[in-house]
């Protein structure tokens, strides 16, 4: 650590700047005199000249200069100071609610001011409400900023105009090169991409030249901007190929010894696999036959046969004499798993075990006990499998199913899992959120890529409807009849609260209700404060046909599969986000009949809600829809980066700047094969403080 005192970058060697306020700007992760060149302004102002009051349109933040030609107190419902202000082309009211006697005293008749504010509409013309003014005095000459002005995200306690000042400081010494910022990115590269140095890039973006257009700088497409931004997405880029480098000179596993498990597998199974299966799985085993870890993405829509591909190359390792291990989200997927490995693997006399952190003590440390010896071959759990205490003797491969319910630190958590004499295990991770293939080349930077593109053959799409609360009864009349007709229903009882215990009790209520209603139909509960037994025997049931309608919280959101299953009824859908609307839906759909689901919103919809609510009736394609839930919730959010640190950043933003994607691919490429040395500042520069999940 250097000392603050000959350290010519710290912040102490600001004006203004104090251990008070040092210990402030901490807040917005500013350490020092660099940090601060990467504050960068949320938006500006154009105080570089003076419109005319007579041009001034509603809805514009504009500067304005006058006199003030009257000036009273009004007493409405609040006591309101009220200035008519004219230059000659026409006149604007300011209005003040909260003001002093002196304030009052100087806005007097007379008086000359120059005003920055939004212009609005008012009840007798236009208005400014609290501008910002200063006086003018006679005969002053009026100095007028050069450049449109920064307004920077503050903290409390540290004023807009005291950081501004703060940053100025710094901007100057950029300027004259008394604060070195090193270009990481070759010119000769910059040159073919067309993209400004960072100096130049900064010193635009803090202090734009009174032409720029402000709309470019809104939309972040100024070429400052865009310049930083693909430095920015350089860095993140690099830093995850660089963790796909780093684990690619890891050991693992050798999988490629053959029995006739895999054989045996696939004749007992009652279809043909699709193109698409083939293909991935074709995909994998490569992969698993190399000695360095395989780290395979694989997305397909919900509903298109991912669990199959996971068996597949969990007997490829079973085969090779190795363990292999599957990890779900939830503990109700897990245990579906669990019951689908268990009836595909055991009659080929493999072991299955099962670990979820529910288990009773006992028998969790018999579980654990058999993972840890050759008994345990497959593995299946929830996150339970991940936890201290629980050591494989040889895994050769870890599933990770809906890896969009993990998180990406999770994912790189799970690397350091594994035996260091064996090597590192193989990991297949899985999805049914797909993301843009532009995305997924900076958030999935680290991982291989395989799509299961198509669905298996038979498959009907789900008919969408959306229908208020108030026709329940008809929807109750329609439960009746499909049940008349055989068919097997999911009504799904969804709550804003996250609580266990309030999404359980309206599911209980739901179903005494309809268990009421429709005295012919056997109806059956289930939610997430059930026993793992409890929960097993109802879903068992449901599977096998002893029950017909199924009232459920969103504990089946995720994998569950009862193919005879046609009709799903969603209570409260407007609150649900697409995914987990589109991963409900894909729990009916499955069989060769046809299926509907009913979309039940409650109240008014906000333009959101209509607007996914329309989508999910439009379309049964997961891609269509992750693309419009990209759109509405961006990328942070669908791909649980958001509040993980990873990936956050501070001008690009992985939805609006999509296009720079392939350019920034590009310069990566040149970069590792000419440029090495300037990969590591680069990636310390961006991500500096944030790269400690490296070495999770
Ligand atoms: P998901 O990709 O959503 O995890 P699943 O693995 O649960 O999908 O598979 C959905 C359903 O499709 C299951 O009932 C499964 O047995 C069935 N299935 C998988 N592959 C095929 C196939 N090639 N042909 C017919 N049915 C298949
Ligand atoms: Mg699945």
């Amino acid at each position: 650590m250097k000392s603050p005192i000959t350290d010519s970058n710290s912040l102490l060697k600001l004006k203004g700047v104090g251990p008070k306020v040092a210990e402030k700007l901490l807040r917005l992760d500013i350490h020092n005199q660099q940090d601060l060149l990467f504050h960068l302004p949320l938006r500006y102002q154009d105080r570089s000249r003076i419109h005319p009051i007579g041009s001034l349109r509603p809805g514009e933040e504009k500067q304005i200069q006058g006199e003030i030609q009257l000036s009273d107190i009004k007493y409405g419902r609040q006591r309101m100071l009220l200035c008519r202000l004219t230059d000659g082309t026409g006149f604007i009211t300011l209005r003040f609610f909260h003001f002093s006697n002196a304030q009052k005293d100087h806005l007097k008749r007379g008086t000359k001011l120059l005003c920055y504010g939004e212009v609005r509409r008012g009840k007798a013309g236009l208005e400014m409400a609290h501008p910002e003014y200063q006086f003018i005095k006679d005969n002053e000459e009026l100095v007028l900023d050069e450049n449109l002005s920064p307004i920077y995200p503050t903290t409390e306690g540290v004023h807009q105009l005291t950081l501004r000042n703060i940053m100025s400081q710094v901007i100057s010494k950029l300027k004259n090169d008394e604060l070195v910022l090193p270009g990481l990115i070759p010119d000769a590269l910059l040159k073919n991409h067309q993209r400004l140095n960072i100096k130049e890039a900064l010193l635009t973006i803090h202090h734009p030249p009174v032409n720029t257009q402000l709309e470019d700088l809104a939309d972040g497409k100024h070429l400052a901007q865009q310049s930083l931004i693909v430095e920015e997405l350089l860095a993140h880029h690099l830093s995850m190929r660089q963790l796909r480098v780093e684990m690619q000179k890891e050991k693992a596993p050798v999988l490629n010894k053959q029995t006739n498990l895999i054989e045996q597998f696939l004749i007992a199974l009652p279809f043909k696999l699709t193109g698409a299966q083939e293909k991935v799985v074709t995909d994998i085993n490569f992969d698993l036959e190399k000695s360095s870890p395989m780290q395979r993405l694989v997305q397909g829509d919900v509903g298109s046969g991912k669990t199959v591909v996971a068996a597949l190359a969990m007997l490829k390792a079973i085969e090779s004499g190795y363990q292999a291990a599957i990890m779900a989200p939830t503990e109700l997927l897990a245990e579906q798993h669990f019951q689908n490995f268990k009836s595909w693997l055991e009659p080929l006399g493999i072991n299955v075990i099962w670990l979820s952190g529910k288990l009773k003590t006992a028998a969790k440390r018999e579980a654990i006990e058999k993972i840890g010896s050759v008994e345990g071959q497959v593995v299946v759990g929830t996150h339970a499998l991940f936890q201290e205490g629980v050591e494989f003797l040889k895994l050769g491969l870890i599933v990770v199913d809906e890896q969009h319910r993990f998180g990406v630190h999770q994912r790189l958590a799970l690397r350091e899992k594994g035996n260091s004499e064996v090597g590192h295990p193989h990991q297949l991770i899985m999805t049914a959120t797909p993301i843009p293939r532009t995305l997924a080349m900076t958030a999935y930077a680290d991982l291989d890529c395989s799509v299961i593109d198509e669905l298996p053959p038979g498959r009907i799409p789900v008919e969408t409807v959306v229908i208020p609360e108030s026709k329940r009864e008809a929807i109750v009349q329609r439960v009746e009849q499909a049940c008349h007709e055989g068919r097997q229903i999911y009504w799904v009882c969804t709550l804003i609260e996250e609580s266990d215990l309030l999404q359980a009790q309206a599911a209980e209520d739901t179903a005494n209700l309809l268990a009421e209603a429709l005295s012919h139909v056997r109806v059956a509960l289930v939610h997430g404060r059930m026993k793992a037994e409890q929960k097993e025997k109802v879903m068992s049931a449901f599977k096998a046909g002893e029950v017909d309608l199924l009232v459920a919280t969103t504990v089946i959101e995720v994998g569950v599969d009862v193919p005879n299953a046609s009709l799903m009824i969603i209570e409260n859908a407007e609150r649900l986000g697409l995914a987990q609307l589109h991963q409900l839906r894909g729990r009916v759909g499955r069989g060769s009949q046809e299926s509907a689901c009913v979309l039940m919103y409650h109240g008014s919809l906000s333009d959101n809600a209509r607007s996914r609510l329309a989508t999910m009736r439009e379309t049964n394609d997961g891609f269509e829809i992750a693309r419009k839930d990209l759109e509405l919730r961006g990328p942070g959010e669908v791909l649980g980066i958001k509040q993980t640190g990873i990936m956050q950043m501070r001008i690009a933003d992985l939805q609006r700047d999509q296009d720079l994607i392939p350019e920034v691919a590009e310069m990566a490429n040149q970069l590792f094969q000419h440029y090495p040395d300037f990969v590591e500042p680069l990636i310390k520069r961006w991500i500096g403080r944030a790269t400690k999940y490296i070495t999770v």
